[in-house]
């Protein structure tokens, strides 16, 4: 703001000296102009006419007395007042002198002429002593007339030059006049001009304070806005601050198109404006992140939390194409300034309560507690020692045997990956860091890591002239939504020179959420390149009929909890359907975790062909793989029989059951 209101002041004295510079020009001639009439001015010829008239009643006067003279009328003060009349006269034409105009015209020059020779006339008369007569007197007469008739020559001459003085000086005014209103004028226009500029830049820099401070989308105030709210050094009384985070963004995005991912973040902010208490103020954070803080007074946080989690029930739904979009809103609460000294670092730990509550589940709301910055530090330090453990190769891949029923044959291995923290010297379980790691682009490392080393596993195999299994590798659903990856396999591939059909990849359901091109794409290589994808932990996720159709998976993997269901009908009912609803549609199918007699017993009944488990073997380093292979095939090979005895007629029975 301060650098704003220093630009328009800026700005506004270059405006008003521009105008002055371009003001002052017009003035200033003007100015000159107004100098030069002034020296000519009327008045001056004005005076000289009066002195002029001062003058023609003299002469007239000195006519008068010499004519009385002459007629004899004058009496006996004639020659005083004769006298007193060229004294007059000779007094004006003194006057007349002195104040005549410095350019003398001829008019002028002829008049001092005549007056001179009057007044030479008269001093003659009266100093001469002679009689007064009238031939003494005639030549006299004359001169005064002469001298009058040039006297009105030359006051003519003076009132043509005063009026021409006056018609030239109306004209120079005229002329001036039409200077000072153009200036005005100039002066106007630019003033006016730099009013528009100064009213648009005040309103372009209002824009531009809008834009930078508020989100385009949703109208909300933006990060930069809630920063700076933030870091306002004004008193504040407790206040809660929340991170809210769409849950599945990405996915609606994927699946609906980018308009309805933004009408559900349009939908958002109008929950966080309905929702929030009353002077909350709310902001979005970014993508699909928002931000909110609002005065909490001394209420508990359980209330706080109480009240979040009660409005976080009240839906946020958009309609797109006639499909239903539910949002869902997972939350991070914490409270300032009892969770930290500043707001800034009491966001942080609403944001470790965010992210506690989507590693819990989603659409939840968590209040920020100590023990979250403790778990969410180690996630941290897992992080970091995955980094490095990829970069120093620490981990390992061990292989669990996947065993056909019917054959009694080992028809795979499915690679687990392990991996012991250094740091701490505990064997780290793949549940709790593949976790982790599928949070970023690491677990993209780990895939690439776990298929170059069961490629190279299986090209040693082959260089060895042994029977490689078909080794299946798990691939994140991260992964899978890479467009990058069907390439990724095939360089792996022929790098080690194997066929395809040596390598099976597991995915799970996570991968169908982002119905994205890169999905469509992979599969579709995978199927021209004969590569075997099995769908994993079936039955946890959504088990939905469409992403199997779409996926044609080569397998179906039962996720190992069904068979730790307790009750007895229904772990057989559920089961049994998973089975018929994969044979239905021609997908083989293996159930995970089978490990005791027991279970395959419920199993072998249920007319599963292919498990997997502890009961026959514990993931193992590659290199006991085979040899664990030919002892479990021995019987098989040494009575020609299938294993079980009556694996045959389970393979019937599930045809003819399923
Ligand atoms: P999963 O792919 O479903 O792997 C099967 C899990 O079941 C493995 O756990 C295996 O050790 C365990 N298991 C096998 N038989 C039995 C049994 O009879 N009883 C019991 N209780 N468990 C059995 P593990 O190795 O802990 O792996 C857990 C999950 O971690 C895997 O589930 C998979 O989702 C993931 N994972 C493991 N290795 C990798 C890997 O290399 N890459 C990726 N992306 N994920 C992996
Ligand atoms: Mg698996
Ligand atoms: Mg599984």
């Amino acid at each position: 703001m301060v650098r704003s209101s220093r630009t328009d002041r800026l700005f506004l004295y270059l405006g008003l000296i521009f105008s002055l510079a371009l003001a002052a020009g017009p003035a200033i001639i003007s100015w000159n102009d107004l100098s030069e009439v002034e020296e000519d001015l009327p008045a001056y010829g004005f005076y000289k006419i009066r002195g002029l008239r001062y003058a023609y009643a003299e002469v007239v006067t000195v006519g008068t007395v010499l004519d009385a003279l002459v007629a004899g009328a004058a009496g006996p003060d004639g020659m005083a007042i004769l006298r007193r009349a060229a004294n007059d006269l000779h007094n004006r034409f003194e006057v007349f002198q002195v104040h005549a105009s410095p350019t003398r015209t001829d008019a002028f020059v002829a008049l001092q002429g005549l007056a001179g020779d009057v007044q030479a006339r008269l001093t003659g008369l009266l100093e001469g002593g002679r009689p007064v007569r009238r031939d003494t007197i005639q030549p006299i007469i004359e001169a005064n007339d002469r001298l009058l008739d040039a006297l009105s020559a030359y006051v003519l001459e003076i009132e043509v030059g005063t009026d021409r003085a006056i018609n030239r000086q109306q004209a120079e005014m005229g002329k001036l006049k039409v200077k000072v209103v153009v200036s005005i004028a100039i002066l106007s226009v630019l003033a006016m001009g730099v009013l528009v500029l100064l009213v648009s830049h005040r309103r372009h820099h209002a824009q531009m304070a809008t834009a930078l401070n508020q989100d385009v989308l949703t109208g909300l105030p933006n990060r930069r806005a809630f920063t700076n709210w933030m870091d306002e050094p004004v008193e504040r009384g407790r206040h809660v601050l929340a991170v809210i985070d769409l849950d599945d963004f990405k996915t609606v995005n994927d699946r609906y198109g980018h308009a309805a991912g933004d009408r559900l973040l349009k939908a958002v902010s109008a929950w966080l404006r309905a929702e929030l208490p009353a002077g909350a103020k709310a902001a979005r954070w970014g993508g699909d992140e928002f931000v909110a803080a609002w005065p909490c007074g001394d209420k508990t946080r359980a209330e706080i939390l109480q009240c979040m989690a009660a409005a976080n029930a009240h839906p946020i739904r958009v309609t797109v194409d006639q499909d239903d979009i539910d949002g869902q809103l997972s939350g991070g609460l914490a409270i300032w300034p009892d969770d930290g000294p500043t707001l800034a670092d009491v966001l942080l730990k609403a944001d470790l309560a965010l992210y506690e509550g989507k590693d819990l589940g989603k659409r939840r709301i968590v209040m920020f507690e100590p023990a979250i910055k403790t778990r969410r530090d180690a996630v941290d330090r897992t992080r970091a020692g995955l980094r490095r453990a990829l970069a120093d190769e620490q981990m390992h891949l061990l292989w669990q045997p996947q065993v056909d029923l019917v054959t009694g044959r080992m028809v795979g291995a499915e690679g687990l990956i392990r991996w012991t923290n250094p740091d701490t010297g505990e064997a780290m379980q793949p549940g709790e860091f593949i976790a982790i790691a599928e949070r970023s682009d690491l677990i993209v490392e780990i895939d690439c890591m776990v298929l170059e080393t069961a490629c190279r596993t299986i090209a040693k195999w082959l260089e060895t002239g042994a029977s490689p299994p078909r080794l299946s590798v798990n691939i994140s659903a991260r992964h899978f939504q890479r467009s990058t990856l069907a390439r990724t396999v095939a360089d792996v591939l022929n790098r080690h020179k194997i066929p395809s059909g040596f390598l099976e990849l597991e995915i799970t359901e996570g991968v169908f959420l982002a119905d994205n091109a890169a999905v469509r794409a992979n599969l579709a290589d995978f199927a021209a390149m004969g590569i075997r994808l099995a769908l994993d932990d079936f039955g946890t996720g959504y088990s939905n009929i469409a992403y199997m159709t779409r996926m044609r998976p080569a397998m179906l993997k039962i996720d190992r909890s069904f068979l730790r269901e307790t009750d007895a009908a229904a772990r057989s009912k559920i089961i049994g359907s998973m089975l018929r609803l994969a044979h239905s549609i021609g997908v083989e199918t293996l159930v995970e975790g089978v490990e005791t007699e027991a279970d395959l017993a419920f199993l072998k009944d249920l007319g599963c062909r292919f498990v997997q488990g502890f009961l026959f073997a514990r993931p193992m380093p590659a290199e006991d793989l085979l040899p664990w292979r030919d002892a479990f095939e021995r019987p098989v090979r040494a009575v020609r029989e299938p294993m079980l005895p009556d694996a045959r007629r389970i393979g019937a029975r599930s045809s003819a059951k399923i």
